[in-house]
């Protein structure tokens, strides 16, 4: 039935040559007398296309793209040439056809667009996405049953977790509002339908005017103000929004040169900069002509520069970041922490001022985290010379809160709303609103510091910082240090390697113990001072509640207003330590024994007692016995005269503790016989008490005399 090529004379205008089957006029002649001849049968539209298919031409060249077409064909072909149906290609990679809605229902069409294809010794696999529509409404023109089979296809184009969707109504009435959006923007845009807005940025720490953002509207006769976010993302679609963002750009410079010759107060007015623009070329180069056509100076524009484009494609971004700044403009990035970017990868996109998505506003109330989030992205912006702007700030107390965090700038509701020009020029004439731009001129910091923050960034600088071992920095302010950033060799050195730290959270470690946070504190302020490197031997305390021993070196960075920061570098010594302990117990116990026969450390979480000093060759240094049971073993053996408690009180620490209390020498004294036969009889003291390490770590001893001589 799909195959025309029998009927001879149709063959040239009405089949695609490279695939051999209909092309889009012939598949329309042929669907409208398939419909018509069939009238009792229920079809469908099936709208393919090939996802990615970009790809297959730019990397493997045209020819392995038309191989890839044929094989699509061909599928097609095979599984409805021989049914009531009809096929074709369409412009490129769009395939279409009309079977019956029997076929549809049976499913097995679904992987009808996985394609693979060799390419230089290598199976390389493609799949495609496909738009259905029943056809219900035979009226219609095949062309406009076909839109709505795309129109579905479009739904799921970007979506690989879905290979195909059903057309909906409202699908329809969304592409013909973007249609209608479409033909309606030539017009818009010559008739100055479209109006700048401009929204006061405002210095954090006294509301006073910095500058203000540029947000378009459109005022359309008839419905009145559409909102951006209506619009922009059809106009993005189509590449409309580079002719609608260059009006926009020379409405701010008009706006800007108007004031500049009347002699007025200017502030600094940024531009947004849609995404797919980085895709122009020309993008600076456009910026800068616009700018220098309006002859202003060029830091009366600041460029926003939105996280997903960065996103999209790193690349295309620092690139043009690079240029803009050649050209001397500020860059902002707008929308930050909306996406998958992190402070990290600002490591490579070198720009000014960070805008902290509205999100985290919007959560503020609500989640603490969010909050402990803003928190640490705007203190590590500080350190690495960004400043940082908040967006949607709509009450006072997110307000004092982002002052508090000594966040630069503020943006919201609470301050302006976007105005149109003429009440942004009004605002600015009010007397007291004094410009300040501080954009620039922030001091430089070492550049130490921003390597510091890239670790993970490359493979050569993870191998630097796991050769370094356990890296943090502190940050110092007049009442408090914290940890503001590490390594993962920090948590492998206090947590050791079992621990899996990929969920741990930056701000983990911000509970210092207070004592911890005392003997580094001393040192960093002697950091400060000497500028030297300082060591200190901390006793740490572990969020499970174990304390560890950590070496730490301590080299100071630099200051910026009431913060210092500083490096960290730790390394476990715990087995050092203990070692070290251990020979002072060691020592003690040498002491101890030339007054008694046998010294044991006592292990109460264990129940064992271990050998530290012993005048018997049977019973060894460092061997180790149970205790708990030791007694009772030889209960019966046993004369505790009149201190009938003292197994019961030797077994349970609380109980000795308490007898070590009230004792006048801090000790506790047992006198029994062991009977091992009637003249075998042995009178043993035994003392027991506590010794105290310098760690704070107690160890209790028990030491024996036996008295061979009432044997
Ligand atoms: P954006 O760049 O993140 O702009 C900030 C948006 O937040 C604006 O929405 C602004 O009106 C709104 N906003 C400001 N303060 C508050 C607040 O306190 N609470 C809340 N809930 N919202 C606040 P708008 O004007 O609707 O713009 C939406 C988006 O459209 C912008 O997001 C921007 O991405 C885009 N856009 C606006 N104008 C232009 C333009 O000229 N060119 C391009 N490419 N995109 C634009
Ligand atoms: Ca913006
Ligand atoms: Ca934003």
């Amino acid at each position: 039935m799909g195959n025309a090529k029998d009927e001879g004379q149709e063959y040239n205008c009405l089949i695609d040559e490279l695939t051999g089957i209909y092309n889009r006029q012939g598949f329309y002649e042929h669907t409208e007398k398939l419909l018509k001849e069939n009238p009792n049968i229920s079809f469908c539209l099936m709208y393919w296309n090939v996802r990615k298919f970009k790809v297959v031409n730019d990397l493997f060249g045209r020819e392995s793209g038309d191989k890839v077409l044929k094989y699509l064909a061909n599928s097609l072909k095979k599984e409805f040439g021989n049914v009531t149906a009809s096929y074709g290609r369409f412009e490129s990679d769009n395939f279409i056809c009309c079977v019956p809605e029997e076929i549809i229902q049976k499913g097995k069409w679904v992987h009808l667009g996985d394609i693979s294809f060799d390419a230089e010794g290598s199976e390389y696999h493609f799949y495609s996405c496909c738009g259905l529509y029943k056809i219900i409404n035979r009226e219609l023109t095949i062309a406009n049953m076909v839109d709505r089979a795309r129109v579905a296809m479009e739904t799921v184009k970007n979506n690989y977790l879905k290979p195909y969707a059903w057309y909906e109504e409202s699908m329809w009435g969304s592409m013909v509002e973007e249609q209608k959006m479409n033909s309606a923007f030539r017009k818009a845009i010559a008739e100055n339908q479209f109006k700048v807005y401009y929204q006061p940025l405002c210095r954090a720490t006294d509301g006073i005017i910095t500058g203000a953002e540029a947000l378009v509207r459109w005022e359309k006769p008839g419905e009145g103000l559409v909102s951006p976010g209506k619009f922009i993302p059809v106009f993005e679609k189509n590449g409309l929004i580079s002719v609608l963002d260059r009006y926009v750009w020379s409405e701010v410079c008009r706006f800007q040169k108007k004031r500049l010759d009347q002699g007025l107060e200017v502030v600094p007015v940024s531009i947004n900069v849609s995404r797919v623009e980085f895709y122009n070329p020309n993008l600076c180069e456009d910026i800068r002509n616009i700018v220098q056509k309006y002859d202003i100076p060029t830091d009366l524009i600041k460029i926003e520069i939105t996280e997903s484009a960065y996103a999209d494609d790193p690349t295309l971004v620092q690139e043009a970041v690079r240029k803009l700044h050649e050209y001397g403009f500020v860059v902002l990035m707008d929308d930050f922490g909306s996406g998958y970017s992190s402070l990290n990868t600002l490591k490579d996109l070198p720009i000014d001022v960070l805008k902290i998505d509205m999100k985290f506003m919007d959560s503020f109330d609500k989640n603490q985290k969010a909050a402990v989030i803003l928190e640490a992205v705007i203190r590590m912006a500080k350190w690495m010379k960004l400043r940082t702007v908040a967006e949607g700030v709509e009450t006072k107390k997110e307000w004092e809160y982002l002052r508090s965090m000594e966040c630069d700038v503020v943006q919201g509701y609470y301050f302006y709303r976007p105005m149109p020009e003429a009440d942004f020029e009004k605002l600015l004439n009010q007397t007291g609103i004094k410009y300040v731009d501080n954009d620039k001129d922030i001091p430089e910091l070492d550049d130490v510091i921003l390597d510091a923050f890239s670790h993970g960034n490359s493979k050569e600088s993870m191998i630097f910082y796991s050769m370094l071992g356990g890296m943090g920095m502190l940050e110092m302010t007049e009442d408090n240090l914290e940890i503001i950033q590490a390594n993962r060799g920090y948590y492998e050195v206090i947590y050791g390697n079992e621990k899996d730290f990929s969920g741990f959270s930056k701000t983990m470690n911000r509970q210092l113990r207070e004592s911890d946070k005392a003997v580094l504190m001393e040192k960093c302020i002697a950091a400060k001072d000497t500028d030297e490197m300082q060591y200190a031997q901390i006793h740490f305390l572990r969020e499970d509640g174990k304390y560890i021993w950590l070496s730490a070196k301590i080299r100071y960075i630099g200051s910026r207003g009431k913060r210092s920061l500083f490096y960290l570098a730790i390394d476990n010594i715990d087995d050092i330590k203990k070692a070290e302990q251990d020979k002072y117990l060691l020592d003690y116990s040498a002491a101890l024994v030339k007054a008694f026969d046998k010294v044991y450390r006592m292990d109460y979480d264990t129940g064992m007692v271990e050998v530290l000093h012993s005048g018997e060759a049977s019973m060894k240094v460092k061997e180790m016995y149970y205790f708990r049971n030791f007694f009772e073993k030889f209960h019966n053996n046993i004369d505790w005269g009149d201190q009938k408690n003292a197994v019961k009180i030797i077994n349970n620490k609380e109980l000795l503790d308490k007898e070590l209390q009230e004792s006048k020498n801090g000790s506790y004294s047992v006198h029994y016989k062991v009977i091992k036969s009637e003249i075998n009889i042995r009178e043993v003291s035994a003392l027991f008490f506590k010794v105290e390490l310098q760690n704070g770590r107690e160890e209790y001893l028990c030491c024996i005399k036996v008295d061979r001589a009432k044997a």
